[in-house]
């Protein structure tokens, strides 16, 4: 940052202290709607709390771009409980040593139109995952749109490997 000219300096400040107070905005919004449009079914955790930190910012930080972009984003599900994963796996939704089991991936969804959520809004999710550097799971031959996670597919097996320390390195 020392090398580039002062105003730039100060606009991506301003920049970034805009996206954290979006952040808080999009916190908000989403807890203070929880309770009706997006009741949370049993078994699902949406707490941000239990993702590694530094994935945890980033998730946040597409959370905002999203809302600051007119899009209803909001977490569906961040961390899962490895007996959950392991019910995914057995029904064919999902698979057992999923990224989520780690706390480094989350499915994102529109409020409204849940996994209806159209083109646009999938596009627009897709760049600003990876833009914070987030694998997007719209890439992948599943198709899984909603899906973000801080490793890339070849890193798995060494995230399944990791300690919460290498993990929270990994995903920093
Ligand atoms: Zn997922």
């Amino acid at each position: 940052m020392s090398s580039l000219p002062r105003r730039d300096a100060m606009n991506a400040a301003a920049t970034s202290a805009a996206v954290a107070a979006l952040a808080v905005l999009a916190l908000a919004s989403s807890r203070g709607e929880e309770g009706s449009t997006m009741r949370t079914p049993r078994g699902i955790d949406r707490d941000l709390g239990k993702l590694t930190p530094g994935f945890r910012r980033r998730v946040e930080r597409v959370l905002a771009r999203m809302q600051a972009r007119g899009f209803d984003a909001v977490v569906w599900e961040a961390w899962r409980s490895p007996e959950r994963a392991a019910k995914l796996a057995a029904k064919g939704t999902g698979i057992a040593l999923s990224m989520h089991t780690l706390g480094i991936a989350v499915d994102i969804i529109s409020r409204k139109n849940r996994w209806d959520a159209g083109p646009e809004f999938w596009q627009a999710l897709g760049e600003e995952y990876e833009r914070e550097g987030i694998v997007w799971g719209g890439r992948w031959r599943s198709g899984d749109n909603p899906h973000g996670q801080g490793v890339t597919v070849a890193q798995q097996g060494i995230a399944r490997a990791a300690t919460r320390e290498q993990l929270e390195m990994m995903t920093a």
